[in-house]
Parts: structure tokens; C-alpha cells; sequence
């Protein structure tokens, strides 16, 4: 062969990973080309955060999808992986307010101008950590095309969304009641609220009937807008209040007469049947003024203060301090009648976990059934793929029930609403360039203040990336994309919107499938957490086992539809997998003697027909288990084809063809290891890379050379059956010399029976291996194994066989040796056996761990039995 350098004695992974990481990006090997006629393969990288840093569920989103574009390309696909950053509106404001107010500072203090320069500054000092950490994953994204939702570009194509969505009536502006969060002080879509069960109290209070001394009980669960009441509304059928119907109760504290009304959707069971009607601060009441004409009057405001309608005592004051004043006053006038505990579901808010206000507010909305109604259809007609498949239902569950999307925020840092307003008319205007004046009456113009919600532009992300609105190459080469591969948590604030802004504005599907992943937990399945303590850093990960054994785990651990359940030791695992490939390697490589051997069918030995065939067979099934995402499964296919037949056997059998100099032996072994990595590198790239390059040939990297194609022809029955045979003598064999303590240097004599014709020819024309690999003095064939002399037993496949240790050990000894052996399995059993019989543990453990137990005390009883016979056989050796 042409030698290159020897591979290192040890593998090292960061002098290995640096050196190939900056290679394939020098060598421009994942831009992916728009003028290619090759089949293409798309994706493009959920945009991370830029406040983000790195943590396990980035390094599941990106060595998940980067096995598949690997294997993709590899294939000849013409990959494109297109990553890039979001603004992530919220999270920029809380983290640049937080440090404003450190400083004693506000955002409306710094101004609007200075507050968008310092984010800016931000962004730009800081959106590089999150990407330089992620180049250390090794996703061989396309970073010559890294976009960021605020680039200009991207800007363009999000107010042109805006812009046409408006002039087809499908965005439009209302005064309406939405979620507000007073501590991020914007409001928030309905999705971004997170519903908790609370213990909260029921106030019972009292309200007079204007001109009577009769009193009505309302119970409300928010004291402190009764301030706002507008009305008191009882069920039509209600026969309890059908002699209140038109007259007026006195609103207590406020000493306001407000209207009793009637509606069926009051629930008579809930409370006393009668209840207070604040339409300024709750969605129900909110729908009931609309319908009855009520006064809107506005009590809290978007900090969560209450407001000078709240009147002289409550102004000012904090929502939930105004709550206690209100209960105490009600209190002091005799008027609360009665509180009880009450468990409710209450709104906070997704990013702060502050209680979420209600707030009436001019704001802007997308009319959303119009749309969802195109994105339900294309999941129903499997255009677009869910996998696994049931995350279909929770699609379908949520876009039935869609409701309108509030898409203003009260915020800065973002795309800015392109909606300007005339002073002096009131005149609304919506365009993609400022106008200079008013388009009625010439007035001057103000421009909204508020911003758009991040997930409105990062729902054009699989075609905003591309170029679009401009109809460029990429757009027409990589669209629609092929794959999404992202967490179940955001189908709904993604996914979904991407596929309804794709039909809208391409007329075809972002993407064919969604992969969704699960989340990476702790071991015991515990989510990780700074509060458990169990978070597993991925760059801590990857500086004490290497970015492949990182990768190799995740991959291991995806099984569809499940959570990960993430330990060290599986990496550590994984890192003495790679360390058995690079041994492996290192002793292939030494063997290349021939300048380029080749292959003469004739000279293939038993042991070079099997592993063609093993491997014709792991690369289909591997081929399989990627196409359906099973990465789990190809990951454990490929884990145990290399260490449990290429390693364990293959190179054993190999030494014996090796030492005869057979040339064809050495060509299967060469090309057998260059499949293996190659077949590896989507899982483990940077050690495929490196071994890769000291195999005989040319090639510029092994992330472009071919992925291996199943050999059908190799497949080879016969060989694997007879393989299966010798490898059972060879494995009872050293079976016998483990349990009988015969050293490793003592040859045996191995006796076997003879079984079927076929069978026994087979086994002793390879009779050279089986005495290699057992370690044998000699093999014999009998007809009947010869009587006493100490024949050490055993069964491998058809054969019967005996082994005559060459030293017999110290019967004496031995005994020892075997009765304290005996009385550790007696204590464990008894152990197990307590376990089992404890009813309690029987009907509480999980299924798996109970017969788990079950298997270990069968596996215990059959190695006492063996015991036993040995220490029989040796107290009466006749
Ligand atoms: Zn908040
Ligand atoms: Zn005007």
C-alpha cells in the first residue's frame, strides 16, 4: 500500500475534531450548490436564540438531523442545511432591561433609538457564542448562507408579509381583550401563556339592590376587579333572581349603580348563580359586554398597577395589594360575606412565569382559520409528515380550535409594525416604506410602536432564508425543504405557522416531514434542570469524551416517540467504542502489506465470505433504520457489527489468513474497514475522518465519498451458517476454560463428537481457526467422547465436546475455590428470592425491573446447578 503515516498509539479526539473541523469548512464541503443537477436534499436549522447557549436539546437538534444530511450526502444528494439565528424579542428585552436596571435605568429612560443601539451591540457580541459552539457538534451545516431574522433581507420579506396579509384582509387591528404579562410588559399570544393549577380563595361579597334592603351574593375569585364592574348578570331561568331582572345593584367601595343583566352562558351552579361583569378583565365578561353594550372601564394597567378609575384608595397600587384592600374594606363595611379555598387554573406567562393580566388594548391580529384551514388539509392528505406519526393528532387538535393570533408586541427590539397612523383623521396606513404624510388629509403620521411576535418571522423561515421575496436559485433549487427536524413544544408556535405562511406565500408545503424529537433527561428520566442539579453540559461532555462519543449517545438513546434518558456512562461507553475502532484500525493499517491487494474470489476464506456478508446485510438494515429515523436502531446495528463481529471475530480469523500471507484476505480486511467507516461517519465523523485518511486511495474527505451500497451478492447463507457453528465451539470452549481457571497459556485438547455429516466436515475444515482462536493444543473428531479422565463437558451448536485441560488443577484448591464460589450465589439468590416473595415489591415495581429480577434468579439457579456437579464430580472423581 502506499503508506501513509502511522495513526497515533492512543486516540486523541481534540487535536482530531480541531483539525477536521476547520477543514471541512475551509474545504467549503457543506455549501451546497443552487445550479447542482443532482437530486437535492434540503433542511433548514431551527433558528437558535441569540441569547442562547449551548445545552443538550441544541446538541440532540443538530447531531440528529446532521446523521441524516451526512448520510444524505454521502448518498450524492446535493445537501442543503441552512442554519442561522432569531431575535427572540422577549428574551433580548429581559436580558437588556435587567442589566438597565442595574444601572438604576428603564427602557423608556434610555429611549427607543439608544435601546435598539445597545441591542444591536448585543447581538453582535453575542449571537457568536452560541454558533461557535454549535461548529463544535460538528453539523456540517451551510454557514456561507447563515441568516438572522433582523438581517435586511429577511426584514423585507417579513413586512411584505405583513403588508399583503393586511391588504387581503387578513391581518387587521382591534380593541381587544388579550394576555398581558405587566412584569415583560407586553402582551403575549395565547399559546405563550402557560396554564398552572393554583389554590387561590372564592370571595363571597355583597351587593345591595339599588332602592330595597335586598342583597345579592356574587363570588368572585378576583376581588380587586370589582372595582371595574360594569354589570351583575344572573341566568334568564334563574328563578332565585327573576324579581331583580331590570333593576340595579349598588357596586360596593365604588358606590356605582350597575345593571343586572340576563345571559345563558352565566353558570347557575357556579357560586350563588349571580356574578359580576368586568369586561375590562376577563374574557367572559369581555364577550358578555360586548353583547349587552356594557362600559368598558379599565381598573389595572399594563404594569399590573391599578388605575385612577380603580378610585382614590386603589390608584396606584400593585394588582395584588389592591386585592387585600379591597377584601379588607368589603370586610370593614360588613359586605364580604364569606371565602373559601378554591383550586383554579390561572395564566402565567411563558418566558417570566408572572401571572398573566388580561388587558383590553388596541392590537393587531391575524385572521388565522382562512390559513389553517390549507395546513390542516395538507397533513390530512400526507403531503406533510408527522414522525413519529401521533404528533399528527396534536397538530390536528390544536388547528381545529385555532383561534386569531395577536401578533403585536409592546416591544422594541424586533420587526417594527409598518402601519403608520395620521394625527389629525386617524387615518390608518399600511406599507412597505414609510409615507410622507396622511393619504386623506395630508396630516402628519405616526408609525405603530409596536413590534411583531418573533414567531410571526420565524414562521417564513424555510423561505425567507431562501431569498424569498426575491425569486432566486436557491428558493427555486432547495424549496420546499425535505425535513424539520425540531422538540414537540414548539409545533404549535412553529411549525404550524411555517406550514400556513408556506401555502400562503410559495402555494406549496415548507417541508415534506416533521421529525420530531424528544426531550434529553436525566437517567431517571427527570427533566434536567439548574434546580435539580442533574443538567449534563454538552461542551463538558465534549472535552472529557469527545464530540463523537457525545454524538454516538444521543443517536443511541433517539428512540422515536421517547425521551432520552441521558447518563455519563454512555458516553464513557462510547468513548471506548472509538477507541476500540482506532485500535482496530491501527492493527488493519499495520497489516496492509500488498502495494493493492485485490480480491481472488478463490482464495476468500470462510471467515472473508461471512463478513461480506454481514456486511451486505448491517448496510441495508442500516439504510432502513435511517430512512425511518429509527437512529437508536442503526446506531446499535452499527455499534455491534463493529465490535461484536468486525473486532471480536473478523480480525481473530483474519490473523490466521494474514500469517499465510493470503493477499485476498488482506483486500477484505482493508475494504471491509473502509465500508465500516464510512458507514460510521454520518454517527462518529471526526475519527472516520482521520482513520480514513490513512487508508489506501485518493479522496478529499470522507464526508464526500460514497456512502456503501448493499452488495447483494455477497450475502452468503452457507458461510454465516457455518461461521455460526465455529464460533459456537471457539465460545464453549473458552466457556469451559473461564469456569475451570485454566490459564490462557495452557493449550487444551479439544474433543468434539461428531454431528451431521455436513455439520462436522464444515467445523474441521476449519479446524486451523477453531485451534488459534480456542487456544488448543489439538482437535480431535470421535465418535463418542471418551469416558472419566477428568473430560471437562459442554454443547456448542449440534456438537458435543470435551476439553482435557493440559494441567489438571489442585483438587483440593479447586474445592475452595468452588464452595466459597457457592455460598456468594446462595446469598444472592436467597436475595432475589426475598424480593420476589414480598407481595409488595411484586405489585409496585415496574413490570420491566420485576422480571428482570425473575431472569437473574433463573440465570443464578442454572449456575448453581453447575457448581454443584463440579464440586461433586471432583469430591468423587470416578
Ligand atoms: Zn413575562
Ligand atoms: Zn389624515
Amino acid at each position: 500500500m502506499s503508506t501513509k503515516d502511522e495513526l497515533a498509539k492512543a486516540y486523541d479526539p481534540k487535536p482530531v475534531e480541531e483539525k477536521w473541523g476547520k477543514f471541512w469548512l475551509d474545504e467549503g464541503l457543506f455549501v451546497a450548490d443552487a445550479k447542482s443537477t443532482k437530486p437535492k436534499f434540503s433542511m433548514v436549522l431551527p433558528p437558535a436564540n441569540v441569547t442562547g447557549i449551548l445545552h443538550m436539546g441544541h446538541a440532540l437538534c443538530f447531531t440528529l438531523p446532521d446523521i441524516i444530511t451526512r448520510w444524505k450526502r454521502m448518498q450524492g444528494y446535493n445537501c442543503l442545511w441552512l442554519p442561522g439565528t432569531d431575535h427572540a424579542s422577549i428574551a433580548v428585552h429581559n436580558v437588556i432591561e435587567k442589566r438597565l436596571a442595574e444601572k438604576g435605568l428603564t427602557r423608556e429612560a434610555v429611549g427607543r433609538d439608544e435601546f435598539l443601539r445597545i441591542a444591536w451591540d448585543w447581538k453582535d457580541r453575542y449571537a457568536g457564542v452560541i454558533t461557535s459552539q454549535l461548529k463544535k457538534l460538528g453539523a456540517s451545516l451551510d454557514w456561507s448562507r447563515e441568516r438572522f431574522t433582523m438581517d435586511e433581507g429577511f426584514s423585507r420579506a417579513v413586512i411584505q408579509v405583513f403588508v399583503s396579509l393586511y391588504n387581503e384582509g387578513l391581518i387587521y387591528r382591534d380593541y381587544f381583550l388579550v394576555n398581558r404579562c405587566p412584569h415583560c410588559r407586553t402582551v403575549l399570544s395565547d399559546i405563550e401563556i402557560e396554564h398552572k393549577d393554583i389554590r387561590g380563595k372564592l370571595w363571597h361579597i355583597r351587593y345591595r339592590v339599588e332602592g330595597s334592603d335586598e342583597s345579592v351574593v356574587v363570588a368572585t375569585t378576583r376581588p380587586e376587579t370589582m372595582l371595574g364592574d360594569t354589570a351583575l348578570a344572573v341566568h334568564p331561568d334563574d328563578g332565585r333572581y327573576t324579581h331583580l331582572h331590570g333593576k340595579r345593584v349598588i357596586l360596593p367601595l365604588q358606590n356605582r349603580p350597575i345593571p343586572v343583566i340576563t345571559d345563558e352562558r352565566v353558570e347557575r351552579d357556579f357560586g350563588t348563580g349571580a356574578v359580576k361583569v368586568t369586561p375590562a378583565h376577563d374574557p367572559v365578561d369581555f364577550e358578555l359586554g360586548k353583547k349587552h353594550g356594557l362600559e368598558q372601564i379599565i381598573v389595572i394597567d399594563g404594569a399590573g398597577k391599578m388605575t385612577e378609575a380603580a378610585g382614590p384608595d386603589f390608584a396606584g397600587l400593585d394588582r395584588f395589594a389592591a386585592r387585600a384592600k379591597v377584601v379588607e374594606k368589603l370586610k370593614e363595611q360588613g359586605l364580604l360575606v364569606k371565602v373559601e379555598d378554591h383550586d383554579h387554573a390561572v395564566g402565567h406567562c411563558y418566558r417570566c412565569q408572572n401571572i398573566i393580566e388580561p388587558y383590553l388594548s388596541w392590537q393587531w391580529f391575524v385572521r388565522i382559520k382562512p390559513l389553517a384551514d390549507e395546513a390542516i388539509r395538507v397533513v390530512e392528505d400526507g403531503s406533510i409528515e408527522f414522525v413519529p406519526a401521533n404528533w399528527a393528532k396534536t397538530y390536528f387538535e390544536w388547528m381545529y380550535n385555532i383561534h386569531d393570533w395577536c401578533i403585536s408586541r409592546q416591544l422594541w427590539w424586533g420587526h417594527r409594525i409598518p402601519a403608520w397612523y395620521c394625527r389629525d383623521c386617524g387615518r390608518i396606513m399600511v406599507a412597505m416604506e414609510a409615507p410622507e404624510k396622511c393619504d386623506r388629509c395630508g396630516g402628519p403620521l405616526d408609525q405603530d410602536e409596536d413590534v411583531l411576535d418573533t414567531w410571526f418571522s420565524s414562521a417564513l423561515w424555510p423561505f425567507g432564508t431562501l431569498g424569498w421575496p426575491d425569486e432566486t436559485e436557491d428558493l427555486r433549487t432547495f424549496y420546499p425543504t425535505d425535513l424539520m427536524s425540531t422538540g414537540f413544544d414548539i409545533i404549535f408556535f412553529w411549525v404550524a405557522r411555517m406550514i400556513m405562511m408556506g401555502l400562503k406565500f410559495r402555494g406549496r408545503i415548507p417541508f415534506r416531514q416533521v421529525f420530531i424529537n424528544g426531550l434529553v433527561r436525566d437517567l431517571k428520566r427527570r427533566k434536567m434542570s439548574k434546580s435539580e442539579g442533574n443538567i449534563i453540559d454538552p461542551l463538558e461532555m465534549i472535552d472529557k469524551y469527545g464530540t463523537d462519543a457525545l454524538r454516538f449517545t444521543l443517536a443511541a438513546l433517539a428512540v422515536p416517540g421517547m425521551d432520552l434518558a441521558l447518563s455519563e456512562e454512555r458516553m464513557a461507553g462510547y468513548q471506548a467504542f472509538a477507541n476500540k475502532i482506532w485500535n482496530a484500525s491501527r492493527f488493519v493499517l499495520m497489516n496492509l502489506k500488498a502495494e493493492s491487494p485485490e480480491v481472488r474470489e478463490a482464495d476468500l476464506t470462510l471467515a472473508d465470505r461471512w463478513i461480506r456478508s454481514r456486511l451486505a446485510a448491517v448496510t441495508a438494515a442500516l439504510d432502513a433504520s435511517l430512512t425511518q429515523y429509527k437512529f437508536y436502531e442503526a446506531a446499535d446495528l452499527i455499534y455491534h457489527f463493529i465490535w461484536h463481529e468486525f473486532c471480536d471475530w473478523y480480525i481473530e480469523f483474519a490473523k490466521v489468513g494474514l500469517r499465510e500471507a493470503n493477499a485476498t484476505t488482506e483486500a477484505v480486511l482493508a475494504d471491509a474497514l473502509d465500508r465500516i467507516l464510512r458507514l460510521l461517519h454520518p454517527f462518529m465523523p471526526f475519527i472516520t475522518e482521520e482513520i480514513w485518511h490513512h487508508l489506501p486511495g485518493p479522496g478529499l474527505s470522507i464526508a464526500v465519498a460514497p456512502f456503501p451500497v448493499t452488495e447483494k451478492g455477497w450475502t452468503d447463507e452457507a458461510a454465516e451458517r457455518t461461521m455460526a457453528l465455529v464460533q459456537a465451539v471457539i465460545v464453549e470452549t473458552r466457556t469451559i476454560r473461564a469456569e475451570n481457571r485454566i490459564a490462557p497459556k495452557d493449550k487444551l485438547r479439544l474433543i468434539v463428537k461428531r454431528a451431521g455429516r455436513e455439520e462436522t466436515a464444515a467445523l474441521e475444515a476449519q479446524a486451523a481457526s477453531v485451534r488459534t482462536l480456542a487456544g488448543l493444543a489439538s482437535l480431535e473428531f470421535a465418535a463418542v467422547l471418551p469416558a472419566g479422565e477428568g473430560l471437562l463437558k459442554g454443547v456448542a451448536g449440534p456438537f458435543e465436546i470435551g476439553v482435557v485441560p493440559g494441567k489438571p488443577a489442585d483438587p483440593g484448591q479447586e474445592r475452595d475455590r468452588l464452595q466459597k464460589e457457592l455460598a456468594k450465589l446462595d446469598a444472592e439468590t436467597g436475595k432475589i428470592e426475598r424480593k420476589l416473595g414480598n407481595a409488595d415489591f411484586v405489585a409496585k415495581a415496574p413490570a420491566a425491573v420485576v422480571a428482570e429480577n425473575r431472569a437473574r434468579l433463573e440465570e443464578l439457579k442454572a449456575r448453581r446447578d453447575k457448581l454443584g456437579k463440579n464440586l461433586a464430580a471432583l469430591a468423587d472423581p470416578s
